[in-house]
């Protein structure tokens, strides 16, 4: 069994539904940081290193300010997560901007903080001159199209909406100069949810190549190479996690290769992570309210696709135990459900589990990244608490459940219920 121990017991969560009802999240503390503290260990060959956490993945305040005690930048792609950032006091070069599809308003903002503005496009730079003064640190977001298919991707590059080609970057930097920015860096992301070593070194090689392409090109040296984010979560039974120790040393020997002798180092090296960071520290935990067996087996749970969308969206595999049965035998397959009005509020289908009652607690794994974060409101459903627990037991409660206060909260009800119409007596 690849997933590690839990971090909770059924009698700490029992005891945490009397606080805090089902569902919520609970993160665990000490799991996310020693993540980053391997991922620092694994480049700590390369000089200004740095980790700028993905905040779309777990965009918590308290989740980010842990992070930027690990040493860990942000990593932002719209203004609620630089909201996040300014209230936290992380600016300057802390922050990486790295949006797509954005308004002037948006990178008015960014520079306002001070971050770094990683360019989607060249096409970008007449709106950054309209700014009463450009950002002094930039990059640029590589697509390599053509050049690079057949590995596990984001989609194929060619179709992918991110990024732009090798001839616009080249301009790019050319175009910067001459305006006088005087700090670069280089970025791409074009791997997600990766486990193979192998692919994200591809990205590496690739990014490594183009510095030197650039610096022959243009003289613009890039102070950074930003590898993106990507790195995988292993969710299926069987796969195993992303060695970073190997990873990082893959890094460094394609950086003696390529970066030492073209005397661009050195360079430092710098990601976004956001899955592999939070993703198997947090849990969403929820409660069987109903067994139904009609044509097959089903286990609702009081959790829907609106606390966890990967599974509806992606027909993503997320790991569910049952708390306090871990070691009880599977009865037949059955599929773990939510309450909303469409058939794919699943959180697992044809999934052999033990015998379940209603009021079991029920654990959906690696939901730390790209869960509480894609939540919504369908059928008026509500997001849940996030709740945070260290060793030592304690749980920290760092986001309260929406309300349904919460969700009225932007509607205008008539002054008045609108008059019914007379029956005509028919
Ligand atoms: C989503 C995203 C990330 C984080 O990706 P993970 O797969 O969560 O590591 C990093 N950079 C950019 C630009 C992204 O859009």
């Amino acid at each position: 069994m690849h997933h590690r121990p839990l971090p909770f017991d059924a009698s700490l969560v029992e005891k945490i539904t009397t606080a805090h009802p089902t569902p919520f999240y609970l993160y665990h503390e000490e799991g996310i940081r020693q993540r980053v503290r391997d991922l620092y260990e694994a480049f700590s060959w390369n000089e200004g290193f740095r980790q700028y956490f993905a905040v779309k993945a777990t965009p918590n305040p308290h989740i980010v300010a842990m992070l930027a005690e690990e040493g860990c930048g942000a990593d932002c792609s719209s203004p609620a997560e630089l909201v996040i950032c300014d209230r936290l006091d992380i600016r300057g070069e802390e922050v990486m901007f790295t949006s797509n599809n954005t308004t002037s308003e948006e990178f008015q903002a960014a520079v306002d903080l001070g971050a770094i503005v990683n360019l989607d496009s060249p096409h970008h730079l007449g709106q950054l001159q309209t700014l009463p003064k450009l950002p002094k640190f930039i990059s640029f977001r590589f697509n390599p199209g053509a050049e690079r298919t057949g590995n596990v991707i984001i989609g194929d590059p060619q179709e992918a909406k991110f990024g732009c080609t090798r001839e616009q970057i080249v301009d790019g930097y050319a175009r910067c100069r001459d305006l006088g920015i005087e700090r670069f860096g280089l970025h791409a992301m074009i791997v997600s949810n990766e486990l193979q070593v192998e692919s994200l070194l591809a990205t590496a090689e690739m990014l490594f190549e183009l510095a030197v392409t650039i610096k022959q090109a243009t003289g613009v040296a890039v102070e950074f190479i930003n590898l993106g984010g990507g790195i995988g979560v292993p969710y299926r039974p069987g796969e195993s996690e992303v060695n970073l120790a190997e990873f990082g040393a893959g890094v460094e020997s394609l950086y003696e290769s390529i970066v030492v002798p073209s005397g661009l180092a050195p360079l430092r090296v710098m990601m976004e992570n956001g899955r592999s960071i939070t993703g198997p520290f947090g849990y969403l935990i929820t409660r069987v309210i109903n067994v139904k067996q009609s044509y097959k087996r089903y286990i609702g749970v009081d959790a829907t696709m609106s606390n966890l969308m990967r599974p509806g969206m992606y027909g993503a595999y997320h790991h569910i135990t049952v708390l306090g049965k871990e070691q009880a035998p599977t009865v037949d397959n059955a599929d773990v459900v939510g309450s909303l009005c469409e058939n794919n509020d699943k959180f697992a289908v044809d999934r052999e589990l033990p015998e379940v009652v209603e009021g079991d607690l029920v654990v959906i794994h690696d939901a730390g990244a790209h869960g509480h974060s894609m939540g919504f409101q369908y059928n008026g459903r509500l997001r849940s608490a996030e709740l945070l627990q260290n060793d030592q037991g304690e749980v920290r409660l760092i986001r309260r459940a929406e309300t349904l206060d919460d969700y009225f909260a932007t509607v205008e009800f008539p002054e008045a219920p609108a008059p019914r119409l007379a029956s005509s007596g028919g």
